[in-house]
């Protein structure tokens, strides 16, 4: 059986680089070429041990684009109905739906109760830190149209997608209303894209790094605060920024646990908090109670996004990348073998957004 390399977590901290088998598509399926894996600050979470036990080994990476490189049984068309050709490029959701479960039927939500995130490695596999992609039947793939930039879909990952949920679950941003982002790496980055493309008035992006908070300006933030400031002279920046009502909203992207009473704290009068980034950040905070009824705060978490919200997030990318520099996101490139080292740049911020591209050897 012909094989081909991918980029295998063995056990936490432990990467390979392995020749797994190349298998055809099952019907409802597809096999494709991947052109490159989108480096996720969850993949670190993953390699680390922190995100919990995993059905090792795995091959990482739950994001991608890939050429069609063979069509299963039955398929001529992705799941948005364009019709799709051996050859094309594709961007898929990274979780298969069941469509016969309570969350899929009943609540209409995500995550599906029987979806599985990993494959062992040697089975056929949808991790994109490999050559090659297998798509299940169910797992959700759209065509990527001709004149996109392939980075600029990639540059944003599943932050996009999250974020484009996150903003179903606690309401979108109105014209001229005011946001908050707490933390400028990928989901921080989406998170100022949808609301500049949306018509808030102003964006304020906190963060450490200087050049994260250059590339939130440049997807449309109208100011940025340093997180070097006190947390006191953070609220009065963005108290100075918004108006003394504060803003309407505020975006948890930060992924620390320290952000939480924070954001209840900067959110204004009848403001909403919508948490993104605390997915591997265990831990509890104290926050005042008091403040979310005075205030008459909307909090609500979001996750796991919809087929929805990848198609979305794939078609507002390409509308966006001539508007804003968001191919340019993509900083750093690395080889399967290298993956490592992509998780060490990402895990230390030195990047804004690392992909693996399987054509680096
Ligand atoms: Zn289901
Ligand atoms: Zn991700």
């Amino acid at each position: 059986m012909a094989t081909a390399k991918a980029c295998v977590l063995v056990e936490p901290n432990r990467l390979e680089t392995w020749d797994v088998p190349i298998f055809d598509p099952e019907p409802g399926g597809a096999l494709v070429r991947v052109i490159a894996g989108g480096v996720c600050g969850s993949d670190v979470h993953i390699t680390s041990g922190e995100a919990g036990v995993m059905p090792f080994p795995i091959i990482l990476g739950h994001e991608g684009v890939g050429r069609v490189e063979k069509l299963g049984a039955g398929v001529s068309t992705d799941y948005a109905g364009e019709p799709v050709r051996v050859g094309d490029l594709v961007y898929w959701a990274p979780i298969a739906l069941c469509h016969r479960c309570h969350s899929c039927t009943v609540l209409e939500e995500t995550p599906c109760e029987n979806s599985q995130f990993f494959e062992h490695a040697e089975k056929p596999n949808w991790g994109s830190y490999a050559d090659f992609a297998w798509l299940p039947n169910g797992l959700a793939f759209f065509r990527v149209p001709d004149h996109a930039d392939v980075n600029a879909v990639l540059a944003l990952g599943c932050a996009l997608p999250t974020v484009l949920r996150g903003f179903d679950r606690c309401g979108p941003v109105r014209v001229g209303e005011t946001v908050v982002v707490q933390g400028a790496g990928p989901v921080g980055l989406a998170a100022v894209l949808v609301a500049a493309q949306m018509g808030a008035s102003q964006i304020v992006a906190i963060d450490v790094h200087a050049s994260r908070l250059e590339a939130a300006r440049a997807l449309g933030a109208t100011a940025t605060v340093s997180l070097k400031d006190s947390a006191e002279e953070r609220r009065r920046q963005v108290y100075d920024i918004c108006g003394p009502h504060g803003p309407n909203m505020v975006v948890e992207a930060a992924g620390v646990l320290q952000a939480f009473p924070e954001g209840v704290n900067l959110t204004g009068i009848h403001g909403r908090y919508v948490i993104l980034g605390l997915w591997g950040a265990i831990g509890e905070q104290p926050v005042s109670p008091r403040d979310m009824t005075t205030k008459n705060l909307t909090v609500a978490g979001a996750s796991f996004p919809k087929p929805k919200h990848y198609h979305g997030a794939l078609h507002l990318a390409v509308r966006c990348q001539d508007k804003v520099p968001l191919g340019a996101l993509v900083t750093h490139r690395f080889g399967i073998a290298d993956a490592a080292r992509a998780l060490d740049a990402t895990a230390a911020g030195q990047v804004i957004k690392a992909v693996i591209d399987p054509e680096i050897s």
